[in-house]
């Protein structure tokens, strides 16, 4: 069975983490950079744990320079996201790659992947949006540079600010000023919480930096307490399973525990977070969750439409999306 046409909306995807691994040779290949021991024989990244997944991404961005390499990879990811279905997107995009955080640079590389969102959702009928983003392990000052880009940058595409990286390198707290910097200048917030962290420190940045969505957020069920909060609160959960089996926070398909938060209420939604990384797609989640959860074309489209409800975006779009979504 195929789940190829049935529209999705997918919040958690990670930019340079979507790239084509073909397009990455491609743009390798025309600047002369060499890209050792990141490709398998069938051209797929390989790593074998987190910490060598990190390396790999960074590897993967070297050749990612320009205004122009991030408009032709925003229009790669474009093109292979919705030939799985996916209408609407948000992928996660860091001043750190695009100018090191510098805001003057940082606006020409927003300008450039706007350009390709107007242009992606001409020719590949995707809407994408922006979440800027800081990277846990590359500290609270640099995060404090990313939020100020993410606050000059907020509009039409920059909608919201996040945060990826290392989950267990220093607290959440320490990154209060960006979240508030963020915040002030009317974005919405998410955080990378609870892949590898246990219940205290999702509480943590629930508490202190405000969120209203969490990327992952599996542990959670480690803690019924903290599972009922995020359903009084309505915070909605980025599940990204297949990323979860591969980088092994979950023991397997079978024990992951998106099925029980959302038979607990939660409202959960599904992505692929850095698909070729992990070997997956929109497409391939869907049958994941089908073989492992008996989940069909219905459900899909009842998460689609919970994720579009928590989607980063003005309420023209959302209500276009949810159209598309309830006539499918
Ligand atoms: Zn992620």
């Amino acid at each position: 069975m195929t789940f190829r046409d049935v529209p999705k909306v997918e919040l958690h995807t990670h930019l340079e983490g979507a790239a084509p691994p073909a397009f990455i040779r491609q743009l390798a290949q025309e600047k002369n950079i060499r890209l050792d021991g990141i490709f398998d024989e069938s051209g797929g990244y390989v790593f074998e744990n987190f910490q060598q997944f990190l390396d790999a991404y960074d590897a993967a961005c070297e050749p990612l320079k320009t205004t122009e390499d991030f408009y032709r990879l925003t229009m790669a990811v474009l093109e292979e996201t919705a030939s799985h279905g996916v209408i609407y997107m948000e992928s996660f995009v860091s001043p750190d790659y695009c100018g090191g955080g510098d805001v003057v640079k940082w606006r020409d590389y927003v300008a450039a992947m706007a350009q390709a969102a107007t242009d992606g959702e001409k020719a590949f009928g995707i809407t994408l949006k922006g979440i800027a983003t800081c990277i846990r392990h590359r500290g609270p000052e640099a995060s404090k540079s990313d939020s100020l880009c993410a606050a000059e940058t907020a509009g039409d595409f920059i909608t919201g600010f996040g945060m990826a990286g290392a989950e267990m390198m220093h607290q959440p707290s320490d990154f209060a000023y960006a979240f508030d910097q963020a915040r002030e200048a009317g974005l919405s917030l998410t955080c990378h919480a609870g892949e590898w962290g246990g219940p205290d420190r999702i509480r943590e940045t629930l508490d202190v930096l405000k969120v209203n969505r969490l990327g992952h957020g599996i542990r959670a069920i480690d803690d019924l307490d903290l599972v009922r909060r995020i359903v009084e609160e309505d915070i909605v959960l980025e599940v990204c399973p297949g990323s979860n089996v591969i980088l092994k926070a979950v023991d397997g398909w079978d024990s992951h525990p998106i099925a029980k938060l959302r038979d607990l209420g939660v409202k959960v939604t599904f992505s692929t977070d850095d698909p070729p990384f992990f070997h997956t797609t929109m497409t391939a989640e869907c049958e994941g969750m089908h073989r492992t959860f008996g989940w069909d074309k219905d459900d899909f489209i009842a998460m689609g439409k919970t994720a579009i409800d928590a989607a980063y975006c003005d309420a023209d779009t959302r209500s276009r999306i949810r159209k598309q979504l309830e006539s499918a």
